[in-house]
């Protein structure tokens, strides 16, 4: 076995830990029947669901809460058994499938916001999420209003409004990977009796939410526990019955449902989560560490590294990392000169999303929306994906780019 570097054993030791879970959650041999199944469960698909009495379907009233199949538009077989899955990995009480990552953010906001209460979003949220607080939840006269990604949880506080019911924060954030003092945060949030919203995407598996005090954690299925960038799906988890209840209403009113299909395909994914992001974990830092040196890049932004916001609060809450980071160029590299090096790499294909088992690129000058300026952002920027490929050869790859361009 080869011996991992501190800085290794740091992004990758959660993943270890995380494995068994991931393998067996939901599965267990005392389930197996007689006769005997296949490994994996089947795929049901369906809207109708038919009884032999009456009284039989009678009997499934106020099973919606139960994880229980009652019509196709409030959830399959297989979405229920992944919404287990889910929960466990996210530690809380319950989870709900929905259609997209996106609405994992968006029905949480529908739930617990009503008319005249305020929504305080960190800037570094996921850019749709914005989209949806400005075109949606403003027509429905709730007040919407941002901080900056780089501030004190004291300084947070100054952001908060007497009719504030919901702060929503990502950490590490879209694009610039700040990370944030979630505890410290639910604390505030709890004061003043609002609730914390987390989208935990690029955390899943390695930082838990409900022991920071989080009340509602987001989940993208579509990138990590998925895996292999072929559907979309999310997951929204809370930890409790009374918010369970609120969110599974909404979700029912709704009609909001995540397809079997895509269900099926991820919780085929989430069983091999732990042995691909513990190589893709190691492999990104590997070539974050390498990327750093290169005389080209001013910093990365790279939760595992000293030169992200919020490092220190990393260490001590993260058990691993993903593989996603953005790097930032010097000044003295222009855009069209990265466009040019985007466009020369063999190993990554140009795209938004992430965490299927390919290497992206992503241009993000100026495609990220910010209400404040952004201390970390000094020249041009592109975030990568790193997948499964041999790390050696993206580094080849990314050398080669780097010397056709501007090193000539
Ligand atoms: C991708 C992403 C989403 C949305 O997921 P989709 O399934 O693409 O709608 C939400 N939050 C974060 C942080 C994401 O990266």
């Amino acid at each position: 076995m080869t011996t991992l570097s501190p800085e290794e054993d740091a992004v990758s030791r959660g993943w270890k830990a995380l494995s068994t879970l991931l393998v067996t959650a939901g599965r267990h041999k005392d389930s197996v029947p007689k006769e005997g199944s296949f490994v994996n469960p089947p795929l049901h698909r369906g809207s109708t669901v038919i009884y032999p009495s009456v009284a039989a379907m009678r009997d499934t009233e106020g099973l919606q809460y139960e994880h229980h199949t009652l019509y196709g538009a409030m959830g399959s077989p297989n979405q229920h058994e992944l919404e287990k899955v889910v929960a466990l990995i996210e530690g809380g009480s319950h989870s709900q499938v929905v259609s997209s990552g996106l609405t994992a953010c968006t029905l949480p906001l529908l739930t617990f916001l009503s008319a005249g209460d305020h929504c305080l979003l960190i800037d570094s949220i996921y850019g749709p999420t914005k989209r949806f607080s400005e075109k949606v939840m403003k027509k429905f006269d709730v007040e919407v209003s941002y901080y900056p990604a780089d501030i004190s949880v004291a300084e947070i506080e100054k952001y908060l409004q007497p009719n504030t019911k919901v702060i929503f924060t990502e950490s590490p954030g879209s694009h610039t990977f700040e990370i944030q003092d979630i505890s410290a945060l639910s604390k505030l949030a709890h004061q003043h009796h609002i609730k914390l919203f987390l989208d935990n995407t690029w955390g899943i598996g390695v930082f838990k939410p409900f022991e920071h005090g989080v009340d509602v954690s987001v989940q993208a299925l579509t990138k990590y526990a998925n895996g292999h960038s072929d559907l979309v799906l999310g997951a929204i988890t809370v930890n409790n019955d009374a918010d369970w209840h609120l969110l599974r209403d909404t979700a029912i009113a709704l009609g909001e449902v995540g397809g079997s299909d895509a269900c099926w395909l991820t919780l085929r994914g989430l069983r091999t989560l732990g042995a691909r992001l513990e190589k893709q974990s190691i492999s990104a830092l590997t070539i974050a560490q390498w990327l750093q040196e290169q005389p080209e890049i001013e910093r990365v932004l790279h939760p595992a590294l000293p030169s992200c916001y919020g490092h220190e609060i990393w260490k001590r809450d993260f058990s691993g990392a993903s593989s996603v980071f953005t790097i930032v160029f010097k000044p003295s590299i222009t855009s069209q000169q990265v466009i040019d090096m985007i466009e020369t790499l063999e190993f990554f294909a140009i795209g938004a999303s992430w965490g299927g088992y390919e290497s992206l690129v992503l241009l993000t000058d100026g495609e990220i929306y910010r209400n404040f300026p952004n201390k970390l952002l000094t020249g041009s920027a592109c975030r990568l994906q790193i997948g499964l490929e041999d790390p050696q050869d993206i580094i080849n790859d990314l050398h080669n780019a780097f010397t056709a361009i501007w090193r000539s």
